[in-house]
Parts: structure tokens; sequence; C-alpha cells
């Protein structure tokens, strides 16, 4: 499934210490949906059918980004959709957009970068950083916080390439829960259209900002449901879990 397998990649957030699978419902769900919907999810937030949010406990995702990619992007549409999985429920695990957007022109933007909007310069990238796993491993952080929470500083874009993995904790991974089915590597096949992408005009209306109230234990576990249907067909649940 195109979710999993990009969240569990290596380089993605998994490296940070985060494992998502396949599960029983829980407090959190990741949702691909046309705009009407993303923009009711969103509430508060103002996503003008146009773009993604996170949002308390849903990742909602814009089902049109999701099929044409945005207007401007330097690589493939698979990428582009392993970033905005990776940039929302980045936001999901506590992390915020960094600035600036790049240190150098022309090199990758931070996976937390909006890159929706465009790519002001920097390149298109899908992945972390190797100091954004650095810091969502060492930040336990509360999920799914909510926009109205009072934000951290923000964070400092240190650049680097996206391929840099960090070692999770010392301690021993705990096993997989026996209720949990496997995790599928395969991506799953995205909807397809004939259509054209329309052009549009892109603006920044998702405050998306997250805090870590310092509460959070690590190890947590949080349940994220997924409508497939937007995935690939049908509906399923998900466990995501932080290791110790
Ligand atoms: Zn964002």
């Amino acid at each position: 499934m195109f979710l999993f397998s990009t969240l569990n990649d290596p380089r993605s957030w998994a490296s940070s210490g985060f494992e998502f699978t396949l599960g029983q419902p829980g407090d959190f769900r990741v949702v691909l949906a046309e705009g009407p919907e993303v923009d009711r999810l969103c509430e508060p937030l103002k996503t003008g059918s146009n773009v993604s949010c996170q949002n308390g406990s849903v990742v909602a995702l814009n089902a049109g980004k999701w099929r044409f990619g945005p207007t401007e992007w330097d690589s493939t549409l698979d990428d582009y959709r392993r970033y905005l999985v990776n940039h929302e429920v980045g936001h999901l695990i506590g992390q915020r957009h960094p600035s600036p957007r790049c240190p150098d022109l022309g090199a990758p933007n931070a996976v937390m970068e909006q890159q929706t909007g465009g790519l002001k310069g920097c390149s298109g990238n899908a992945w972390p950083l190797g100091w954004e796993l650095e810091r969502a491993a060492a930040r336990p952080a509360v999920l799914a916080p909510l926009p109205d929470w009072q934000p951290e500083p923000t964070p400092v874009n240190l650049g680097g390439l996206a391929t840099t993995t960090v070692p999770v904790s010392a301690a021993p991974d705990p096993a997989p829960t026996s209720t949990a089915p496997s995790v599928p590597t395969s991506a799953t096949s995205a909807p397809s259209t004939t259509t054209t992408s329309p052009p549009e005009q892109f603006t920044e209306t998702s405050p998306e900002e997250t805090q870590d109230d310092g509460s959070s234990p690590w190890g947590w576990i949080v349940g994220l449901v997924l409508l497939i249907g937007l995935f690939g067909g049908g509906t399923a649940w998900a466990v995501a879990k932080r290791r110790q």
C-alpha cells in the first residue's frame, strides 16, 4: 500500500523510530478525499478545495493534488504523492515548516516545506532531510497536535541530502503485535483519470502549525484510519507506533 510503503521506507519517518501498520481502529486517520471533503475535515483551517492539511486527529490529503500533482514539480507524480504523505504525517508527529526553504539555490526542499505551492528555487523533495529525521527522532511529539496550540520556534532548515538515516533509540524494538497484519510493501495504483489539471493559484491557507506540549511519552501507540478507497480501493485501519 502506497501510504505504508512511503511511511515505512527507510528514507521516511521510519528512520526516526516510527512504524506504521495496518491495525485496529484508533484515534487518528489519514483520508484522501476530494476538495470539499478536505475542506470540511480541515475546518477551521482554510484549504480552499486546493490543499491538504493535518487537523487534530485527521490528515486530509487533497485528491486533486494526488491525481495531478502541483503546477510546479520537478520529479515524478509518485514522488509528489510521497512528499504529500510525508509532509502531512510529519505534522501529525509534531513537525513544523522550517526556514529557509533551502540553504543553497537548487538544493532539496525540506520535506516539511510547503512544496505544493511551488519549489521557490529549491528542488522538489519527497523525503525528510537528515536533520529532519534526527529532529523527529529526538523529539517525542504529541501526535495530531491541534492547530490552536502555540507553535515552537520555526525550525532552521540545515539542508543536506535526503538520504541520511539516523539511528533510533538503543532500546530494543518491541516485537510487532500479534494482531497487526503484515505491512504491504507494494504501492497501490493511484486513482486514474484522463482529464488534465486546470491551472490553479496556490495560497497558503493552512496554518498546520504543530506543537509539542511535552506530555507525550515515548512508546505511544496511535491508530490511523486509512480510507484505502482513495489509495486503491476499500477501507482499512492502521496503527502507528513509536518504538521505544
Ligand atoms: Zn505543512
